[in-house]
């Protein structure tokens, strides 16, 4: 084997490494997880360049380089790709902690709403705070989420909903493409996430602004268009007339399909071939088979539901139809404010029907499914190097002791969260002909 090149980053005393993609097999009913003991890890640059037993390490040959690697020790604990959160409302101001606590003490949505609540109050107060307190508040819930293992994060907008105040939320997800140390985050336009106020008396006239004006605006900046597919929102038919046109304009798509109703949304996401369809909480036995045959991804959000104290969604069932479950954390200020996707892990094996395995994967391999990422979500050369480093010694642990943070530290791209302690002590090989 020729000498890899000189590394910039190794792993090493690693106790499970967990590839995510099917080496050393725990069978999965979705999909197998990979996992290496006593393992180490290598990168250059934001790349991986070599995963294996440790103790093959020493004979692997590295070309030698004047500045040796940053190296860690993970002190025998569990290694995983870095967590992929697929479905965020990263950006907004105020919050609604207030209208929470009513909620749980009683009061209906219709009473909140007529206190002026609901998305309006998040909407008033995302409309009035100026870019710059939209990138602060995006980045310390960023920082949360890098804290809780998470490395790539999916931003909707949706909380502007008029053209100024959009295009200025996307430009908000758009700016950390920039700041290295933070989770990677993919930009989704969700202009249609509700009607805002002052288009009630017109819809048709907001339906046309977003297709028509803001699409074509917005293309090449963000990645996906998501429409919220529901009888309080956009009707079916509104719902295609936007996604066939931001198909059309090189977006990715995603749907908000059947979660309070069934829409039709998850059929129509596989019409057009969406990426994923999310939050599925009433979609039917025919809709999870379409959704299967045209390889959509159904994203499934189990705060809310522990937010709202309103049924999980059934996950088994999804994957009986064969269809691929990723879980994601809605962070949002209404239904789930929470950056935590171990939590959405536990929730997924407690109360949807999850096995560790399955869980795993809708917050890794399926999540970068659901964002229609290829070089992340599993662990192998050539792929990004995104690692959750967690400080339990075996994965079973994961789920099973929930309520805290498990993960000590992240490698984002190759660079380590918080950042490793020098060291230099390693002695690369000579390069040989081995
Ligand atoms: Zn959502």
């Amino acid at each position: 084997m020729p000498a890899l090149p000189p590394p910039t980053l190794v792993i090493r005393n690693i106790g499970e490494l967990l590839t995510m993609n099917g080496e050393r097999t725990i069978p999965s009913a979705t999909g197998s997880v990979g996992i290496i003991s006593e393992a180490a890890l290598v990168a250059r640059g934001e790349r991986i360049i070599w995963l294996g037993p440790m103790a093959q390490l020493d004979e692997i040959a590295f070309e030698s380089s004047e500045t040796p690697p940053q190296i860690i020790d993970a002190g025998g604990k569990v290694v995983t790709p870095g967590l992929i959160d697929a479905h965020t409302h990263l950006v907004f101001a105020g919050d609604r902690a207030g209208e929470f606590q009513q909620r749980h003490a009683g009061a209906s949505y219709e009473e909140i709403q007529a206190r002026g609540g609901g998305i309006a109050s998040t909407m008033r107060a995302t409309r009035a705070a100026s870019y710059g307190e939209l990138v602060a508040l995006a980045r310390e819930r960023l920082r949360s989420m890098r804290a809780h293992g998470t490395t790539t994060v999916e931003a909707k907008t949706g909380y502007g909903l008029d053209r100024e105040s959009e295009e200025r939320l996307l430009t908000v997800a758009v700016h950390f493409a920039a700041e290295t140390d933070l989770p990677q985050v993919v930009p989704t336009f969700l202009g249609a996430h509700v009607v805002p106020p002052e288009f009630r008396a017109d819809r048709a006239a907001y339906v046309r602004a977003v297709r028509d004006e803001w699409l074509p605006a917005f293309a090449g900046r963000a990645a996906f268009c998501d429409v919220f597919c529901e009888r309080s929102a956009f009707s079916l038919d509104e719902t295609r007339s936007i996604l066939s046109t931001a198909r059309r304009l090189g977006y990715h798509l995603k749907l908000h399909a059947e979660q309070l109703s069934r829409s039709g949304g998850a059929a129509l996401a596989a019409e057009l071939g969406a990426t994923s369809a999310d939050h599925l909480d009433c979609a039917g036995d025919a809709d999870l088979d379409h959704l299967a045959a045209a390889g959509v991804v159904g994203v499934l959000l189990p705060g809310c539901s522990l937010t709202l104290n309103t049924p999980y969604p059934d996950a088994r069932r999804l994957i009986a139809h064969g269809v691929r479950v990723a879980l994601a954390t809605d962070f949002n200020p209404g239904t789930c404010y929470c950056e935590n996707l171990q939590m959405m892990v536990a929730l997924g094996i407690a109360h949807m029907g999850l096995t560790l395995p399955e869980a795993l994967l809708a917050v890794t391999r399926h999540a970068a499914a659901a964002l229609a990422l290829a070089d992340r979500g599993t662990l192998a050369p050539g792929l990004r190097c995104d690692l959750a480093l967690w400080d339990i010694p075996r994965h079973d642990a994961i789920g099973y002791h929930f309520g805290v943070n498990l993960v000590t530290g992240v490698v984002i791209g190759g660079r380590p969260h918080p950042p490793a302690p020098p060291v230099s002590s390693w002695e690369p090989c000579a390069p040989s002909s081995r």
